[in-house]
């Protein structure tokens, strides 16, 4: 069976690929070697491996699954999904124009108008998930990047990745989605259109909180891709080969682990959608969601692990349940199987997150415990 036929679940439970040919494992070995030798003649004995800052064997096997798993030419591992959005950002000159979407994740935001900011660079910030508003922004004139996030982080908006990408093709930008709260098992923006697509692969991708890491996969190669890739080897933004291991390992997992944490959401969805002491539920999943119709044809496989609610009451209420809760951490981060909740408004007072407002990441423990938990933490 050719790699291209295989589907996402087998890809990635063997993900990595072949058995080791050396030892005969059916897992890949790490190399951690920093240099590989020459003959006698100087040529590489493997013509693909002169120095590991560009070349690594297991890097580029988790960049090939990547790749794959996205429908995408190519992949870049970085050492951490912001190094992989500095990476693309990077290769706009000074004097262009980015368009972003507002109320995405914080540290995006902020790094983007810091580095623009230096660079001379405009940067125009939209609620992309009104694509008529993120259409306008487009049109004022040409841009080098229009970045979005689906579902955004943490206010869950969907955002249709083809019409942004007409919108993008309008102004002569490439379309750049950052797809970390869907992962690719269950929307493939290059397939809707982008031209790049990015993860922070710390998230569920790896999914034991363990390693820190980010992609950005290609539709095709283009000279700003050849360029992110010559930055990347020389500049030295790499991931380490025990990392690239892990994630691989991690990877293993990932169809199944989605499923299951899904299906969590969606129950904790609907529990949370009728408590009395909650007001609202954020999540692409409930039907009333604005993004919802979207949603089911963007996100085929189901609507993620990530969501937040507001709580009735106020900021020390909030507060409050959120130090009741036993088996959800409070720690920031997401798509790990352990479930995770934050108070967001703590974190980011500025960018008017309701004080209410806490997000939760659903993890892979049982439903119902994590229900009761919720539950005692609400009070009934
Ligand atoms: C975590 C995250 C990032 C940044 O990734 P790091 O691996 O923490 O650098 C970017 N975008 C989203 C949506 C994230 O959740």
């Amino acid at each position: 069976m050719e790699i291209k036929d295989m589907r996402p679940e087998t890809l990635l439970a063997q993900a990595g690929g072949a058995i080791d040919e050396q030892s005969g494992g059916v897992v890949p070995p790490i190399q951690p070697a920093t240099t590989y030798v020459r003959d006698e003649y100087y040529n590489p004995l493997n013509p693909n491996n002169v120095y590991a800052r560009p070349h690594n064997d297991v890097v580029r096997q988790a960049e090939t699954v990547l790749a794959q798993l996205e429908g995408g030419v190519a992949a870049l591992l970085f050492p951490s999904g912001m190094a992989a959005i500095a990476a693309l950002f990077r290769t706009v000159p000074s004097g262009g124009r980015v368009v972003i979407q507002s109320g995405i994740y914080w540290n995006t935001t902020k790094w983007v108008r810091e580095f623009c900011e230096r660079r001379q660079i405009v940067v125009d910030e939209v609620d992309a998930s009104d694509a008529a508003a993120l259409e306008a922004v487009c049109s004022k004139g040409p841009a080098n990047i229009v970045w979005v996030e689906t579902p955004s982080n943490p206010w869950l908006k969907i955002t249709d990745v083809g019409a942004a990408k007409k919108a993008a093709e309008s102004c002569g930008a490439l379309l750049a989605v950052d797809s970390t709260a869907a992962s690719p098992v269950l929307t493939n923006p290059l397939k809707l259109g982008a031209d790049i697509v990015m993860h922070s692969t710390t998230k569920v991708i790896n999914g034991h909180s363990d390693v820190l890491g980010g992609v950005l996969i290609c539709k095709e190669v283009s000279p700003v891709w050849e360029e992110i890739e010559t930055d990347r080897g020389s500049a030295g933004a790499v991931m380490g080969p025990f990392e690239a291991w892990l994630l691989l390992r991690g990877m293993r997992t990932m169809a199944i682990r989605v499923e299951r944490m899904v299906d969590n959401a969606m129950q904790i969805a609907n529990y949370l959608s009728d408590h009395p002491k909650v007001e609202t539920v954020l999540y692409p999943g409930v039907p009333s969601h604005e993004g919802h119709a979207l949603a089911r044809t963007q996100m085929p496989g189901g609507f993620g692990f990530l969501m937040s609610f507001l709580v009735k009451g106020d900021r020390e209420t909030a507060l409050k349940v959120a130090g009741r809760l036993k088996l959800f951490h409070r720690a920031t981060s997401l798509g790990g199987v352990e479930s995770l909740v934050e108070h967001r408004h703590t974190i980011e007072p500025h960018t008017g997150i309701p004080e209410t407002l806490l997000r939760i990441s659903v993890g892979a423990e049982h439903a119902d415990d994590l229900i009761a938990d919720l539950g005692q933490a609400l009070g009934q």
